[in-house]
């Protein structure tokens, strides 16, 4: 697959994305491709922008924001938007809020209140999405799901802040049944939460081994890396 162009790589996710719609019987345009550059180059970045690719995830504050800049002097006219989707340290929330579109990995309310608190009022409210720790114990990251309305009836009040849906990753799993159920468990975690009042549109689930799974359980963002820009070499990069 790496030895594949990445308008190559993301024209065939573009069909898989489309055909895992159909086979769900949904609209295509109902699910939004995040492409995740981690540890990718700007050049890799500005090569997926110019196949048409929009919006881009970022797990790491410092990379994402040289990353930016760089992609901003390659390629001036390009509109990116950007994704934060990685575990978020309170001392780095001026920055998530000051250059990212959405968050999808918000899991505690001082986090919360710091993005909207920091987010400048000439930008549009931060997109949100609560990081759901679906799959129990073997996840740190995430809020339980029994603490999760909760927490995100206190960030619907947030000024700064537009919360929108619901995240997880799932532990990992090669088979295509088991790979379903926990993104039933957040689809029907977002429809118990919607009955509350809570006007949630988004469910950010589905990598580049489970992304047919997450979109015949509603899906409305897949979030891949490898199968855009290939197997992540952390030594190079990082
Ligand atoms: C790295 C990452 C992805 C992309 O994973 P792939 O398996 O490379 O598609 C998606 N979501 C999160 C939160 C990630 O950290």
């Amino acid at each position: 697959m790496s030895s594949n162009s990445i308008s190559d790589n993301l024209q065939t996710v573009q069909d898989e994305l489309s055909a895992a719609c159909q086979a769900a019987d949904r609209p295509a345009t109902q699910v939004a491709l995040l492409a995740v550059s981690k540890t990718c180059s700007p050049q890799q970045v500005v090569e997926a922008a110019r196949a048409g690719q929009r919006a881009f995830g970022e797990n790491y504050v410092q990379e994402a924001m040289d990353k930016m800049v760089a992609v901003a002097t390659l390629a001036p006219e390009l509109a990116l938007e950007w994704h934060f989707i990685g575990p978020i340290q309170s001392n780095k929330t001026r920055q998530i809020a000051e250059h990212f579109s959405w968050v999808h990995s918000v899991d505690r309310e001082k986090i919360a209140v710091r993005l909207s608190e920091q987010r400048p009022s000439n930008l549009p409210p931060l997109n949100i999405c609560l990081q759901i720790n679906i799959s129990g114990e073997a996840s740190k990251s995430g809020v339980a799901p029994d603490e999760a309305l909760g927490l995100a009836l206190k960030i619907a009040s947030l000024p700064g802040l537009r919360l929108r849906g619901l995240m997880a990753v799932p532990e990992p799993t090669d088979d295509a049944v088991t790979q379903r159920l926990p993104f039933a468990a957040l689809r029907q975690l977002q429809e118990a939460m919607r009955a509350e009042g809570l006007p949630l549109d988004t469910l950010s689930m589905g990598m580049s081994a489970d992304m047919r799974a997450a979109i015949a359980e509603g899906s409305t963002i897949v979030r891949i890396g490898t199968a855009i820009f290939g197997k992540r070499d952390y030594a190079k990069n990082l």
